[in-house]
């Protein structure tokens, strides 16, 4: 009957299948073990697992769950049962599969989708003039055949400045539309890059255009290269974007594992196929080319004039001529902020977060997380992925003691971008300012565990650098920057103090254990960086968090100081269909620099839709370019 046949249809999806550690296959993703047909079997309510065929499930989602409350560690899976096929190969499930019920969260149909893989996949279906869209989860179309009508016939000229993930997407969209895309880089390709890390990382040599900052790939490429997002893992463009790392040579768990992350030594080859396949698309790439202003006129942006690293002081500069300018450069590039304010484009001081970088050993984390499991980690060879942890913890206003008036506001405090098995870095982009983050390999196998505790700001924190007009946010940061190289005695040494000293405000001269930190360390009273409030709503989130994790405080667990580039102190208005900037007409600001990003997906996605956006601005209101 109607009822049966609609079971038919579409997929089942399977949610919480939970497969305990001795039953699973650990780091295949893909596979569907004899322990996950069993979980299966017992949502069937099927009798012999053994009988399922396993073509007839594809694996979603995997992760791991070490949570203390269960009795045992278990991979939890979401399986997508194709029911046609299974019945099929395995006529006896019909009987079963008749008496299923959808249970929200946990058995539910869904229809059927077509998958459209990665961007170009999408794209040039469009073209071909198949029935192709890219939808987003609300159903609204990112991009579809009929869109793609409209823009066939046009070649703009469009600048995308900067190559991190939002400017690489931006590019890959319009040139496979079509569009003439030069991508302007200050940085080097990655295999230059690289050999500027290492001279920083032995040399304590800062190329000030070639960094952990600045370069092919943007920040995100020397970094842990987590994936996760807030912005809806099951959305349209999310998945079109992971998809898309997937064609440059991620490996395909990251569209199925619960924390995906690649590691930088994955991150380096799939920017370089991402290079070449922009290269065969056409697109011009100067790499050491830094654009250092744009050209203006009547409100319109005509181009941009450019220098070249080669000459180490930019002296020559070239004007280039472009029907529109897509600005990717990052929130590192504080000279591009400066450079928008000379020509009126407006800026406006947005919220953020500062504070310091924890590590712990990774083995502590491991045991605080998994306890007596720990044991069986293998510095993530084997089947448990190395431990992470995140925490949060929200400060009253009233629990202030000693705040000025301008810092009393209530405050979140929470972990952020935590990186297990990895290493702290140096994320400066001037000689004279130190401040830090995290990188990883795949492995993720180093024996230390950081992670950034940093505590909410809003405009009203730096109120008093009111003369800084909207770049005031800057330089709040900067001063701590300042602050923490002068506390490090220089030459890129960090200062350090460890969670117990910190809580008693008491130097860690003799005790401050080793660190990750390729650079030097120097042991120095972290309370002497920011204000008392921020400092106070450390100490008591540490004392939170030691509650939730207990061990978390102690001897060997070394703040790193300081933490202030969590995300943009600057936001630049766009508007928001065309992604265009509210104060010059041809602009584009897009990704983490123009504050509509914070991590390497969203800021991707911001890019795609932005490529969206202008190719559709060009087809539809400029007529012939
Ligand atoms: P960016 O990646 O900053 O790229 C901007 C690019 O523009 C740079 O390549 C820069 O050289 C170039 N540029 C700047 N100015 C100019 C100019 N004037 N002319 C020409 N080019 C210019 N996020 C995650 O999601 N997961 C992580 O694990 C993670 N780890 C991180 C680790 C580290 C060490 C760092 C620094 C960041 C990390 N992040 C992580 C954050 C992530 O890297 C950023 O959110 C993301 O890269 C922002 O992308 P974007 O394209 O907006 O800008």
């Amino acid at each position: 009957d109607a009822k049966d046949k609609n079971k038919f249809e579409g997929t089942w999806r399977l949610f919480k299948l939970a497969v305990p550690l001795d039953h699973d296959p650990g780091k295949d993703f893909l596979h569907v073990s004899d322990g996950l047909l069993q979980e299966i079997a017992k949502v069937l309510k099927f009798p012999v697992a053994s009988l399922l065929p396993p073509e007839a499930f594809k694996v979603v989602r995997k992760s791991f769950d070490a949570r203390k409350k269960l009795k045992e560690p278990k991979f939890v899976y979401t399986v997508d049962m194709d029911v046609q096929k299974l019945i099929s190969l395995e006529p006896h499930c019909w009987d079963f599969i008749s008496r299923l019920e959808p249970k929200v969260g946990l058995v539910e149909h869904v229809h059927a989708t077509r998958d459209f893989g990665d961007l170009t996949s999408i794209i040039r279906e469009c073209k071909e003039n198949k029935e192709a869209v890219l939808k987003e989860g609300n159903g609204h179309n990112i991009f579809s055949t009929e869109l793609y009508k409209d823009l066939a016939t046009r070649k703009p000229k469009i600048a995308v400045v900067g190559s991190g993930p939002s400017g690489l997407f931006a590019a890959l969209v319009l040139a496979e539309l079509g569009a003439d895309v030069t991508l302007i880089e200050r940085g080097q390709p990655v295999e230059k890059r690289g050999r500027d890390i290492g001279a920083l990382v032995v040399r304590r040599i800062l190329e000030l255009e070639s960094n952990f900052c600045f370069g092919e790939g943007g920040a995100g490429t020397w970094s842990d290269g987590k994936l996760v997002t807030r912005i809806g893992r099951n959305s349209g463009s999310v998945l079109a974007v992971m998809r898309t790392l997937v064609q440059f040579g991620a490996p395909k768990q990251i569209l199925i594992d619960g924390k995906p992350h690649l590691g930088t030594d994955r991150l380096v080859p799939l920017l370089r196929n991402f290079r070449q396949h922009l290269q065969d698309l056409g697109v011009s790439i100067m790499f050491g080319t830094r654009v250092d202003d744009l050209v203006i006129k009547d409100g319109h942006v005509l181009g941009v004039m450019v220098s070249k690293s080669a000459d180490r002081l930019h002296l020559t500069s070239q004007k280039m001529e472009y029907d529109a300018v897509m600005l990717a450069v990052g929130h590192s590039a504080r000279d591009i902020y400066e450079m928008l304010l000379t020509h009126n484009v407006e800026l406006i001081p947005k919220d953020f977060s500062i504070g310091l970088r924890i590590e712990h050993p990774q083995e502590l984390i491991n045991s605080i997380q998994y306890a007596e499991l720990a044991s069986k980690v293998c510095h993530g060879r084997g089947k448990i992925p190395v431990a992470d942890y995140k925490v949060a913890s929200y400060i009253d206003k009233e629990d202030f003691y000693g705040a000025s008036d301008a810092g009393l506001a209530s405050r979140s405090c929470y972990s952020f971008c935590m990186c297990p098995g990895g290493q702290v870095v140096l994320t400066s982009t001037s000689p004279s300012e130190i401040c830090i983050n995290g990188m990883s390999f795949s492995r993720r196998a180093s024996k230390w565990a950081n992670a950034a505790l940093v505590v909410t700001v809003t405009t009203k924190d730096f109120e008093a650098l009111d003369y800084y007009g909207s770049l005031a946010g800057v330089k709040f940061q900067r001063e701590f920057e300042q602050r923490a190289a002068l506390m490090g005695g220089g030459d890129f040494m960090v200062p350090v103090q460890t969670a117990t000293d910190f809580l008693e405000n008491k130097l860690s001269v003799t005790s401050a254990p080793a660190s990750s930190y390729r650079l030097g360390v120097k042991a120095a009273n972290l309370h002497q960086l920011f204000p008392i409030h921020i400092t106070e709503a450390l100490k008591q989130s540490l004392v939170t968090f030691d509650k939730e994790l207990p061990g978390f405080i102690c001897n060997e667990a070394l703040l790193h100081g300081v933490e202030t580039r969590t995300s943009s102190p600057i936001q630049i208005p766009r508007n928001s269909d065309s992604y265009e900037s509210t104060s010059v007409k041809g602009l584009y600001p897009v990704g983490e620099g123009a504050g509509y990003a914070g991590g390497i997906i969203s800021a991707a996605v911001d890019g795609m839709l932005a490529g969206f956006a202008v190719a559709k601005k060009f087809s539809l209101f400029h007529g012939d370019v």
